[in-house]
């Protein structure tokens, strides 16, 4: 009866199929995902192609995945009702290495002669598209017929040097994949395909958002009176298709964010701030990113994860994505869905990549926006969150030169006015218009607490004279205090450094006080010459007899603990 003739493989594609046969790469499960986002996209196209040309005769009314296991058999099977392929097609597409993806996977391949472990390492980058069906199975059947067509095509290949190719008279429209899986690991149940709690929880991994309902027998097995037939069990959707970054703002609501939220951030709580992001034009992507609570413990250690997630088309692609997030904005959660990249998309390729690059200046400028929207107009929300990361932010100020004035913008510091509203904090903006009368810097001082800064006696003659000093108690506050010179024009000048010019008359009359003293500095000068660079009259003092200051171009106290602090 066998009508079906043989094929060979062309080279570069029986040499992929040989690494996927002996694949030690422990992450297999990719194989579905891969075969999902193929169905998802044949019914994609089928709509269009129905859309397109409304003579074409096929139902369209219920477009689905369908993955059906057999445990005695060992299979895996995965149907669509999409597109199907045409004979051709399935020699062009499946015989042949097309995509670009798995080009390019091939390229590396050559172009770095890497050993096993490596291999291993670009699989996972990559993917492997249809060809990863061979990590887990040592034959695979396709059936396949293309909308409109009455003929059918059986392709079946064990992977290796050939494939047989069947014509079929009697098909549904579509694509049904069966993977004959490979024996089970007795030591390994991780990796039974036919589990079907494995499987669901991989197909809520990877394609929880894909678009259209993905199928499996339901768990529940349906009771059975004595004496009936057994009942089949009922086919449910396994997949929630809640893309919520697709569907108009209007119509999701809190409590649908906050669950996508705590989903991906493994949060109890609800966000604190939702931020959508819908771009159209050459580049096309969807964000929904949050802004925590709370910071995590791990908010600081240099080892940290950050990052989006990265979804292709609604098929989840990484964890983690740090490409699309500045360091200083790790504490972002969220998921960010491109229409432009390629499923297989690598790191190294998202590290160079100018798409990258310019969705994440896009996605900073705006998680840096809804900021200052909280400082605005929610002071309580913008209160918690510098509470917890303001910290983080101001790490921009060093690492962001382009964003530094919005940064400074919605940074916000203790100071020693009293606020309105028992704020705890002002912004630099606020400062600058509360500033007196010919003062044209704006006045800090950095310390390890506001009692210690408060207490300083370079605070005197600014108390006295009701000048507002900032206080500065992060110790990244240090750093960049130093680096950035001004904000609105106005120069930061800490009032532990140099000669602070209060105002006219004072220095009149310092010159005079300079001559009466005169003769103690000198003395003191030389007492203490081994302690100090010099000794001066100063005129920051009211209540204190003396202070020490560095000069303006040295470490403050606090720097130089935060050296030592580091071992320097
Ligand atoms: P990619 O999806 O990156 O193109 P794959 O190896 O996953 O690479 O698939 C190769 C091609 O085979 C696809 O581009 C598609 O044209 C075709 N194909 C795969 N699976 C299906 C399917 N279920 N229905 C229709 N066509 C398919
Ligand atoms: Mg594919």
């Amino acid at each position: 009866t066998t009508q079906a003739e043989s094929y060979e493989f062309q080279v570069e594609t029986r040499q992929l199929l040989q690494l996927m046969i002996n694949s030690i790469y422990s992450d297999k499960d990719l194989f579905l995902r891969e075969l999902i986002s193929n169905a998802s996209d044949a019914l994609d196209k089928l709509r269009l192609e129905r859309f397109n040309d409304d003579k074409l005769d096929v139902d369209t009314s219920d477009l689905h995945i369908r993955i059906a296991l057999d445990a005695q058999e060992r299979t895996l099977t995965l149907s669509d009702n999409g597109i199907g392929m045409s004979r051709d097609e399935v020699v062009d597409l499946i015989g042949k290495i097309a995509n670009s993806g798995t080009a390019e996977f091939m390229r590396q391949m050559k172009e770095t002669q890497r050993e096993d472990a490596d291999t291993e390492e670009l699989i996972g980058r990559f993917g492997v598209g249809f060809y990863s069906s061979f990590m887990v199975a040592d034959r695979v059947t396709l059936v396949t017929r293309r909308a409109g067509q009455t003929e059918a095509t059986r392709w079946e290949s064990q992977g290796e040097a050939t494939y047989t190719l069947e014509p079929l008279d009697d098909a549904p429209q579509g694509t049904s994949i069966t993977l004959h899986l490979k024996p089970a690991d007795p030591e390994d149940r991780l990796f039974d395909y036919t589990d079907p709690r494995k499987v669901r929880e991989i197909v809520t991994r990877y394609s929880d958002f894909i678009t259209w309902p993905i199928r499996m027998e339901s768990l529940q097995v349906p009771v059975t009176e004595e004496g009936e037939e057994p009942a089949v069990p009922e086919l449910e959707t396994v997949n929630s298709r809640k893309a919520l970054w697709t569907r108009p703002a209007s119509e999701v609501t809190e409590e649908e964010y906050a669950e996508l939220y705590k989903r991906i951030s493994h949060d109890w709580n609800d966000p604190l701030e939702t931020i959508r992001l819908n771009i159209e034009g050459t580049l096309q992507y969807q964000a929904l990113l949050f802004l925590p609570e709370r910071a995590t413990a791990n908010l600081f250690s240099p080892d940290a994860k950050h990052g989006v997630q990265l979804y292709v088309n609604r098929v989840f692609v990484m964890d983690d994505c740090e490409e699309l997030v500045p360091a200083y904005l790790r504490f972002v959660k969220g998921v960010v869905d491109s229409q432009d990249l390629a499923l297989n998309v690598s790191r190294e390729i998202l590290q160079q990549d100018r798409q990258i690059e310019s969705m994440r200046k896009r996605l900073t400028k705006r998680v840096l926006q809804a900021i200052k929207g909280l400082a605005a107009n929610e002071a309580e929300k913008y209160a918690k969150f510098w509470d917890e990361f303001g910290r983080v932010v101001k790490e921009g100020l060093l690492q962001d030169f382009a964003n530094r004035d919005a940064i400074l913008e919605i940074s916000s510091f203790e100071t020693t006015t009293e606020l309105a509203d028992d704020a705890k904090r002002t912004s630099l903006r606020a400062y600058v218009e509360r500033m007196k009368e010919g003062q044209d810097k704006i006045f800090f001082l950095t310390g390890d607490s506001r009692a210690a800064i408060e207490n300083s006696p370079y605070m005197e003659a600014f108390r006295a004279k009701e000048l507002e000093v900032l206080l500065l108690t992060d110790p990244i506050d240090e750093v960049w205090v130093d680096g950035i010179p001004e904000f609105d024009g106005k120069q930061f000048q800490s009032i532990a450094k140099g000669d602070i010019e209060l105002d006219e008359t004072q220095e009149n009359e310092r010159e005079e006080r300079k001559e009466q003293f005169a003769g103690l500095l000198t003395w003191m000068g030389e007492v203490l010459t081994e302690d100090v660079k010099e000794v001066r009259l100063s005129n920051r003092l009211t209540t204190s007899p003396a202070c020490v200051v560095s000069d303006a171009g040295d470490a403050t106290p606090t720097l130089v603990n935060l050296y030592k602090a580091m071992g320097q």
